[in-house]
């Protein structure tokens, strides 16, 4: 329950975050580098990311970082994220796991509920049939008691006809107590199966619980670690390119928004990069983006390759 919790709050956290982002965003498009400079300084004073966190001489003179270092930190962050991928990836389905047999244990609680209850209403027809029968018997011992004291045939006649009518009563309680009987037995072995199903269940669930944070304090303190140089690198990379760094990570399948040339070829799509292009993109003096497949492209060795 907790756990569900804390991430409802840290998606609520991170579209409200986004959102902000995105406003910002098209707020520095619009206005002059300098103005945008400023905004940039300004978002990054507000304490969006807990400020003792923030590492200062990173931030310190961010603004006038070079296009090469936003995009040399870019790929520094894109490795980082990658990282955290494959600590979530090492997870893997575990959490849905847990989920899932959680909510199977709940279901088979209430079935077994259920049938308990059905078991109980069972019970009760059964001893309102018994009482019928207990009745009709009175019936009958008091009508053939009576048989003996008749006055005229008529009165023989009414007696008769009551007394074979209350034993037509008494076969059909009896008939259905077989019945009651019958579905009393088939709920109790319901019951028996759904409580043995609930036992296994309930030690598949512990299992897999102990498994998952095991892996989870495993992980932890990386993943934590990891989160927070993200963020710090994260304040170092102009907003409007870390938008747009993080729309083209979510659509891309392997999580790479940042590519090297690779064979004179995107790293991402593969498809040829121009010659020209190739040149643009070792000068490092802008952003250029892979025509193809939208993602950012750097030279190998701005990503430390060759
Ligand atoms: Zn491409």
């Amino acid at each position: 329950m907790a756990k569900k919790e804390t991430a409802k709050a840290a998606k609520t956290k991170k579209t409200a975050a986004k959102k902000t982002t995105e406003k910002k965003a098209t707020a520095t498009a619009k206005k002059t580098t300098k103005a945008a400079k400023e905004k940039v300084k300004e978002i990054k004073t507000k304490p969006a990311v807990k400020p003792e966190k923030i590492d200062t001489t990173v931030i310190s003179g961010d603004t006038d970082l070079s296009v090469e270092q936003r995009l040399s930190n870019l790929y520094k962050l894109q490795s980082i994220l990658s990282e955290i991928d494959k600590i979530k990836t090492l997870r893997g389905e575990l959490p849905l796991e847990v989920q899932d047999l959680e909510d199977e244990v709940a279901g088979l609680q209430t079935r077994i509920q259920n049938f308990q209850l059905d078991g109980k209403d069972i019970d009760t027809a059964i001893g309102q049939q018994r009482i019928k029968i207990t009745d009709a018997n009175a019936l009958v011992t008091k009508y053939q008691e009576q048989l003996d004291n008749v006055r005229n045939n008529r009165e023989f006649d009414n007696l008769s006809k009551e007394i074979v009518y209350q034993g037509l009563e008494i076969e059909l309680a009896e008939k259905k107590i077989k019945e009651f009987t019958a579905q009393s037995k088939v709920i109790a072995e319901e019951i028996v199966k759904s409580k043995a199903l609930l036992e296994e269940r309930k030690a598949d669930l512990k299992a897999k619980k102990a498994e998952l944070n095991e892996i989870v304090s495993e992980t932890k303190i990386q993943e934590e670690q990891l989160r927070e140089k993200a963020k710090k690198l994260e304040t170092t990379i102009e907003l409007r390119l870390l938008t747009a760094f993080k729309r083209i990570r979510k659509s891309a399948r392997n999580g790479l928004a940042v590519v090297y040339i690779q064979r004179d070829a995107c790293g991402g799509c593969f498809n040829k990069i121009p010659p020209q292009r190739q040149l643009d993109i070792k000068l490092r003096k802008k952003t250029i983006v892979c025509e193809h497949c939208g993602r950012i492209l750097i030279d190998p060795q701005l990503a430390g390759i060759e």
